[in-house]
């Protein structure tokens, strides 16, 4: 899902109720010098799982990367 077009989308007072599921997760911004909401935005597929990197909601400054790995099953078997 894209953020970005969805909140193009949507008026002022809608993107305020939508901001609420982005308060669970907050980082420091540097550049704004505080905890900020952040953005979510698929960085890499990675063979084991996706890399997300988070942007700044105000300033859109990069404030930290999270890999998600795959859960599906899977099974090492040796010897
Ligand atoms: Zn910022």
């Amino acid at each position: 899902m894209n953020f970005d077009s969805f909140f193009q989308q949507r008026p002022p007072s809608e993107q305020q109720d939508a901001f609420k599921e982005f308060e669970a997760t907050e980082l420091y911004c540097p550049n704004c010098k505080r905890a900020v909401p952040v953005r979510q935005r698929l960085l890499l597929i990675l063979p084991d799982g996706d890399e997300y990197e988070y942007l700044c909601a105000f300033c859109s400054t990069s404030v930290g990367t999270k890999i998600v790995r795959n859960n599906k099953p899977f099974h090492i078997i040796t010897g």
